[in-house]
This record gives structure tokens, sequence and C-alpha cells, in this order.
């Protein structure tokens, strides 16, 4: 075991944070608790009625909020345990994937991906499906190998994906409703390098080729032209950049953020130089603020085979996003069997839209993406702004039914419940 304290990189935030990072959902509950221990935290659930965890707070929506206890797991003694023999590294939920990945690098390991932003506790984004781009990658939930849980009861349970089968593809996009996620398990690679190019004014026409062209690729867009702003290519050092002429785009010739007027130095380091994976696959360095800060955050997953159409749909309402939007983003996810997967069977687009931190401004503009998206059976993030008919949401997940069964048999008394939960799993 690695005590991190004692090694450099992970740190904790030193105290349960009272609203999100966004600063839009300001926490209802009646008391915020840090244990430092496991008996104490077993303690604390089992003693409990109403009790939530809370991760980083990077989320945008009130599935979290809880008007019990809400308790940060930062405060447990922190651990990174690789297991060189079984490719896994098992970490403490409430640390960040940037301090893991740094730790995981040095040991000479990789993730498969990583999001945008390595700020996020790695149980916080898991439970909600949180991702990074690339056709060939699914989600940052689907490289779990294991998770550790304090269930409602206070009881410790452990879940492995060699031993508990369909269960566990139930378990691990919890949505934090089904205990408090205290290890993870992840399944690690050898380490890495990317290098990372810039290419602007992408032909609509030319999306799916762009996105399929590299390791992790995301392309942005601002809804103000046909063609679209700017493609981030990640790709591995072995293959080649890209031609000058590629996909009729033009090179950037200085670093780039992805919000027009923000600081490029907030961002990994692009131009094809090389490094390694965890300073690439994010956009946005560790201990800098990613993104602007003033936003709200909303993102919905389609199928890739109807990525043209989907597009095509928004562009009737182009005119209503650009003015409350300060960049959209389109990414690819792999798909996966995860129950509550927005990419369960399903090659997806993610179309990510980061909004001006105005709910009132935003909210007839959401309905109306979600309006022209219905036909797509989309799926949002758990941990982004929407609205999406419950009916409509359950539709679109065949697991659905059989995820609020696991709820009901692993929360009988709704301890971990939420109002917004029970607005799309009713008991
Ligand atoms: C600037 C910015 C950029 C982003 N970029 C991306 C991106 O590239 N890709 C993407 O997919 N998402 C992205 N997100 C969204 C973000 O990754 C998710 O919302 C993620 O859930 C945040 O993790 P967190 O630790 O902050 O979780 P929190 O917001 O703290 O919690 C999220 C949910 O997880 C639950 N939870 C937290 N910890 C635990 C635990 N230990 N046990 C059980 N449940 C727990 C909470 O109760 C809550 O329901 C971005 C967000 C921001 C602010």
């Amino acid at each position: 075991m690695i005590a991190p304290e004692h090694g450099g990189a992970p740190t904790a935030p030193a105290d349960v944070p009272r609203r999100n990072w966004a600063g839009n959902v300001r926490y209802a509950a009646r008391a915020f608790h840090r244990p430092t221990g496991m008996d104490e935290l077993r303690r604390l659930v089992a003693g409990s009625s109403r009790i939530r965890a809370v991760g980083t707070g990077h989320s945008f929506n009130r599935f979290g909020d809880t008007d019990g206890d809400l308790v940060s797991l930062a405060g447990l003694p922190a651990a990174i345990d690789v297991d060189a023999e079984r490719s896994r590294v098992t970490v403490t939920g409430a640390l960040r994937y940037g301090d893991v990945a740094q730790r995981l690098h040095a040991q000479g390991y990789a993730l498969p991906n990583l999001a945008s932003l390595p700020h996020i506790s790695v149980a916080g984004a898991v439970a909600t499906a949180t991702h990074g781009s690339g056709q060939t990658h699914g989600n940052l939930a689907t490289s779990v190998a294991a998770l550790e849980l304090v269930t409602a009861d206070g009881d410790l349970l452990r879940v492995d994906r060699d031993t508990d089968g369909d269960t566990f593809a139930g378990m691990v996009v919890g949505l934090g409703a089904l205990g408090l996620v205290t290890r993870v398990t992840l399944d690690v690679a050898p380490t890495f390098e990317l290098r990372q190019y810039v290419r602007l004014d992408l032909p609509r026409e030319a999306l799916d080729e762009a996105l399929g062209s590299a390791y992790s690729v995301s392309v942005f867009t601002d809804w103000r032209a046909p063609r679209l702003r700017e493609v981030w290519r990640k790709q591995r050092t072995d293959q080649p950049p890209p031609p000058a002429d590629w996909l009729g785009t033009t090179a950037a010739d200085e670093p780039r953020h992805p919000v027009l007027g923000m600081p490029a130095e907030n961002c990994t380091v692009q131009l094809g130089v090389p490094g390694p994976w965890h300073e690439r696959l994010p956009h946005f360095k560790l201990g800098f603020t990613p993104s602007s800060g003033d936003e709200l955050q909303s993102e919905y997953h389609l199928p890739r085979a109807a990525a043209a159409d989907a597009l095509a749909a928004l562009d009737d309402v182009a005119h209503l996003i650009a003015p409350v939007l300060q960049v959209c983003e389109l990414r690819t996810v792999a798909a996966d069997e995860l129950w509550l997967s927005p990419n369960h069977q399903r090659d997806s687009l993610a179309v990510h839209f980061t909004w001006i931190g105005d709910p009132v401004a935003v909210a007839p503009v959401l309905a109306a993406v979600e309006e022209r998206l219905a036909p797509f059976a989309p799926r949002p993030h758990w941990g982004k702004v929407f609205t999406t008919d419950p009916a409509a949401l359950a539709a679109s997940y065949p697991r659905y039914a059989d995820f609020a069964a696991l709820l009901a048999r692993l929360d009988p008394t709704g301890k971990f419940r939420t109002d917004e939960l029970d607005t799309y799993f009713p008991r």
C-alpha cells in the first residue's frame, strides 16, 4: 500500500463542500461529515435515515443532494495499491483521477481513458458514467473491475466483475444510490505517450472520419457556423501527424482553450509535443481551473449511427443554442454492458453543451434541444443538467427496471434516495 500523504501527489479537500463546483446547487443537507476511519463511516451510515456521499462536487444536478447527512470520504486513509499480476489498481474512491494517474504513470501504468478534467473523484465519476472520447474506449466506469461499498445497514460489501457477473454490471454506474463507495479497483495497462494536435474549421461531413482518426478525438463547435470550429486530436506517438491539408482543416499555430477568451495555459500541452497519457487525455491541467467556471453543462448520448441526423435536427434550433452557449463538444464512446451506462449496448456520439451560468436563460433552450433530440432516444449524462421525461428515459434503458429492483433490494428504506432520484426511479 502507498500512503499518498507521504508520497507527494494525492491531496484531498480539507472540508465537505457546501455547494457544487459550478455553484448552481447549494446542498440542502442538515449535517456534513468527514469521517477519518471505516468504523466511524459505517456507524454513521447505520445510524442515519437519509445519507449521501459527495465526491469533488463537479456534477451539475441534484441527484446527489440529500436533505439528510452529506458525507465526504476524503478523510479516510488514502491508498493506491497496484496488483501487477492482475493488471489492476485498487484506490480509495475519494481520490481524484489526476492524483491516481500521476502515481500510476510513475509506476509504469496507465488507465485507458480520462475525462476532460482530472479534478474529479474516482467514485463520483464512476457513479455517473463519466467519459472521455475514443471510438474504441468505453466510459470510465467500464474500467472498474471491483467495488467496495458501505451499504444501507452499515455493512461492507465487495463486488467483483469476475464473480458477481450481471449484478456487478448493475452496480457500477450506481448513481450514488446503492451505498457509499469506499474503494474502486480499475484495470490498468502499460503507460504510454500521446501527442495532441488542434486543427481548425472541420467540414461537418468529415466529422465521423475525424472522430475515428486517432486514440481520442474531441470536436468543438459553437453552432454559429456550418463548419466545426476545432478538432482536438490526441494520438499515439507512433501515428504520423495529420498532413497539412487533413480533412480540409488548417493547423492551429498556438495553444487553444475550448472556450474562446479563456487562457490556453489552463489546457494540456498541444502542438504535437509528446507527453504521458494523463497529461494529454484531459483537456485541462490539474491545478488550473477547468472549463470556464461560470457555467452549466448538459450532455446527451445518442446512437453513433444517428450522428448526422441528430446534428441536422439541432440545426433547426442553432439560433437558440448559440446565444446561451460557451462551447459544444462532440465525442465518441464505445458500447458496454453496464445497466445504467448511457452507452449501454450502444456505440455513442456524446453531444455536450457548456452553457452560460444562467439557469433561467438556459432552461427554454435545453427544452428545445431535448425536443429535437427526442427521436434519437437520447440518454443524458447522469451528472449534468437535463429535464428528460422519466418515462422516456426509462424506455431508453433496457435494464432500467432491473436497476429499480436493485435499488429496492439494497436500500429498502430509501436511505440513499434524493428527490431527483425519486423522480426518475419512483418507489
Ligand atoms: C469543468 C467540468 C468538466 C467536466 N468534464 C466531463 C467530461 O469530460 N466527461 C464527463 O463525462 N463528465 C464531465 N464532467 C462531469 C463530471 O465528471 C461528473 O459530474 C462527475 O460525476 C463528477 O465527479 P465528482 O467526484 O465531482 O462527483 P460529485 O459531483 O461529487 O457526485 C456525483 C454523484 O456521485 C455520487 N458519489 C460521489 N462520491 C461517491 C461515493 N464515494 N460513493 C457513492 N456515490 C458517490 C454523489 O452522491 C452524486 O450522486 C465535467 C464537469 C465539470 C465541472
